[in-house]
Formats: C-alpha cells, sequence, structure tokens
C-alpha cells in the first residue's frame, strides 16, 4: 500500500490532492502514476469505471508538460462531450497550483471559433471527442504537431462510438516518438487492435479481473410483464424515497417518454439522449448533480462516463443489446468506495440474458419481488 508521496509527484500537485481529499492512490494510480513519471513507453492501462483512472494519466501529463511554454504538448481523447467537459474540470483541478495552466475541451454542439480562440490562449493541453478535434485539425486551428503525450480514454466506448477511422487521422499527425497512454476498462477485439496499431511496445497495468464488475455493487432482477414495465419502475422508486439514480432506455425516444412519464406522475425526473441540444443536457446534468433531478433516465451513449459520486441505484429500464453495456451501466454506481445497487427489469422472454451477464460479471444476481407485495409479476 503506498502513498500519493511516494509516488513521485511534485509538491504543488500532491498539494492539490490534498485539497481534494484523496487520501490513498487507488489501484489504478498506484500502478500508473510511477510507471508513467519514469518512463516514456507506451501504456495500456485496464481498470473497471469508477476506479481513478483521470487521475492515473493527469497527473503524470501534468507533472511532464512545461507550463512555461504555450504549444500544446497534451492531448487527451474522450468519447462524449459531458466526459470532456468532466476531465477538463478534473485537470484543472488537479492542476490548480500549476501557474499559467491552459486545459481546453474541445467538443461538438458548441462553438468551433470559441474552441479555436481558446486553443489559440496557449493551451498547453486538449481535452477533445474525435469528432470534433479532427474538424478542427481539417480546418487548421489546431496545432498538434508537437503532441508529446496522447491519452485514449474510454477506448472501448470511442471505438464502440466508430470513432475508429478519426482517432487514426488524428495520431497520424502527431510526432512519432510522442508516448500514447490508453485506458480503458473492457479490451474487446477492437481494443487490441487500437493498442496494436498505434502503440509500439506498451507497457500494461491490469486492475482486477477485466470483466469483474465492481464489488461494492450489488446485482437484482425483477421479473414482470413487458407491459408492467413502467409500473415496476415506480414501485422500485416508491420503495426508495432517497433514491438518486440512473435509469437506462434502449432507444432515445423510450428514455424522452419515460422521463415525461415520470414527471407528469410527480418524480424529480429528467432525460439526458443525443436528441436534446447541448444546452439542453448541460442544464440536466447540472441539475442532476445538484441532486434536483432523482432519476435520470438517459441512453447509453449520453450516460457514458458519467461520473456522479452519490448514485445509489442503476435501473435498466430495458436490458442492453450487448451484454457487455451492462458492466458501463452497472458501474455508473458504487463508485468513490460507495455502495450501490443495480436493478434490472426484465420481461420472462430476456431473463436468460441474466445468466449471460452473470457468466461475464462473475457475480450473481438476486432474483426479487416487487415491493409493497401487488402481484405484476409473471409466472
Ligand atoms: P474512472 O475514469 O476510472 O471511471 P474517475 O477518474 O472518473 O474514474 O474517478 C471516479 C471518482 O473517484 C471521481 O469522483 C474522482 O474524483 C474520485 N477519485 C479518484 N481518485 C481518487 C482517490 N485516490 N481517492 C478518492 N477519490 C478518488
Ligand atoms: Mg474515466
Amino acid at each position: 500500500m503506498s502513498t500519493f508521496q511516494q509516488l513521485g509527484l511534485d509538491a504543488n500537485l500532491l498539494q492539490a490532492i490534498t485539497d481534494l481529499g484523496f487520501e490513498t492512490p487507488s489501484e489504478v494510480q498506484q500502478k500508473a502514476i510511477p510507471t508513467l513519471l519514469e518512463s516514456e513507453r507506451d501504456l495500456v492501462a485496464l481498470a473497471q469505471t469508477g476506479t481513478g483512472k483521470t487521475a492515473a494519466f493527469g497527473f503524470p501529463m501534468l507533472q511532464k508538460i512545461d507550463v512555461n511554454s504555450r504549444t500544446t504538448q497534451g492531448l487527451i481523447l474522450s468519447p462524449t462531450r459531458e466526459l470532456c467537459l468532466q476531465i477538463t474540470n478534473e485537470m484543472k483541478l488537479y492542476g490548480k497550483y500549476l501557474n499559467g495552466l491552459n486545459v481546453t475541451a474541445i467538443y461538438g454542439g458548441s462553438s468551433i471559433t470559441e474552441q479555436a480562440r481558446q486553443v489559440k490562449r496557449g493551451a498547453q493541453i486538449i481535452v477533445a471527442t474525435p469528432g470534433r478535434m479532427k474538424d478542427m485539425i481539417s480546418r487548421n486551428l489546431v496545432d498538434i504537431t508537437k503532441i508529446q503525450y496522447a491519452v485514449l480514454d474510454e477506448a472501448d466506448e470511442m471505438l464502440n462510438m466508430g470513432f475508429y477511422d478519426d482517432i487514426n487521422d488524428i495520431l497520424k499527425d502527431t510526432p512519432v516518438d510522442k508516448s500514447t497512454w490508453l485506458f480503458s476498462a473492457t479490451m474487446p477485439k477492437e481494443v487490441a487492435r487500437i493498442a496494436k496499431d498505434f502503440m509500439s511496445n506498451p507497457l500494461e497495468v491490469t486492475v482486477g479481473n477485466k470483466n469483474e464488475s465492481t464489488s461494492n455493487v450489488s446485482h437484482e432482477y425483477y421479473l414482470v410483464n413487458s407491459r408492467d414495465r413502467y409500473l415496476a419502475l415506480k414501485r422500485l422508486a416508491d420503495a426508495n424515497p432517497d433514491i438518486f439514480s440512473v435509469i437506462f432506455c434502449r432507444t432515445k425516444r423510450d428514455t424522452q417518454k419515460v422521463a415525461e412519464k415520470l414527471i407528469e406522475d410527480g418524480y424529480n425526473a429528467g432525460a439526458l439522449h443525443g436528441d436534446l441540444s447541448q444546452n439542453q443536457r448541460d442544464l440536466v446534468m447540472k441539475a442532476f448533480r445538484n441532486n434536483q433531478i432523482q432519476m435520470l433516465v438517459a441512453t447509453d451513449v449520453a450516460a457514458r462516463g458519467i461520473d456522479v459520486d452519490d448514485v445509489t441505484h442503476v435501473i435498466n429500464y430495458q436490458l442492453p443489446d450487448e451484454i457487455e453495456t451492462y458492466t458501463h451501466r452497472s458501474g455508473r454506481t458504487g463508485r468513490a468506495g460507495k455502495t450501490g445497487v443495480s436493478m434490472v427489469i426484465v420481461s420472462k422472454s430476456e431473463v436468460r440474458k441474466i445468466k449471460s451477464i452473470e457468466r461475464i460479471i462473475k457475480r450473481e444476481f438476486d432474483k426479487k419481488e416487487l415491493p409493497d407485495g401487488m402481484e405484476i409479476c409473471e409466472v
């Protein structure tokens, strides 16, 4: 067990860590931080969501870049604008005692000229979604030819979202002798391929079993008739008045519909999906972070990587198509050492999927009856 002091970080970064209230480095931080500080080699790190990956690459990057230069030296690619903003905020907190540090977020749905202006002011670190980044490069609004450190964060999700070509195009414009650090929760074939294509002889850091879900999350399922899904959701909410939850639906349309019904029925609910404007999404996320929304109904893409520590419940209103997505969903709760519950509302025809998920997460589900005994379960 090591302390942050033992990892080799400078005093001004350690001071920021103290301010943040981080007491001991997480496992991925213990393994990655000293390695990245000492070596210029590439790195592949596998660790579940909520294990502190941002700090694992953030602190080494902040220590290694030159804040007295206004050249862009660090690039962090991340799958969604929400994550981009989140990482940018974290990096600013980590580097709050680095005088002259400029971390700029680049993402779609917001003015490209404004973002270009911020970059021009001398961003040493850019945190970007691949789509907008590629756009900025092709319009010559950003210079990434001096990048020394490139991070692919949530690599599995970026590839899920079809960003392979964009990532390829972006990295082609960066120096060959830079270091590339890839962080991912899972290691599907596509991530192995990207590691092979873009990295040379990378160091590897793996935390826990790469398929194991966080151990402080318990998993429950509720068997209902398909038409009773919404009723079941309300029962679960009523039985947990202090619930602070993310509710996953399969489509944008269902997401919007379920959120609207909940609001109509008097719950503190909100919707988060890709058909909303950036502004609407920011407002919903802000309300959720401030606990003004207790039930955030979201699509997988919109909710990916959302890092709100107090989420008590994840509710799978519908199971995802890809079983692996379940791991990402349940990782929204049980964060920062807290416990969480991941609930699945499931119909008889889908119940065999529970077994497949159990095999992947290596944990068993509890089969639960809906609260208040009213019989809506199938027999
Ligand atoms: P990941 O990227 O692995 O999903 P994050 O980097 O978003 O995880 O971190 C999850 C949460 O844990 C964040 O709120 C972060 O501030 C917090 N955190 C990170 N490292 C530590 C630590 N060493 N001690 C306490 N909290 C931490
Ligand atoms: Mg992360």
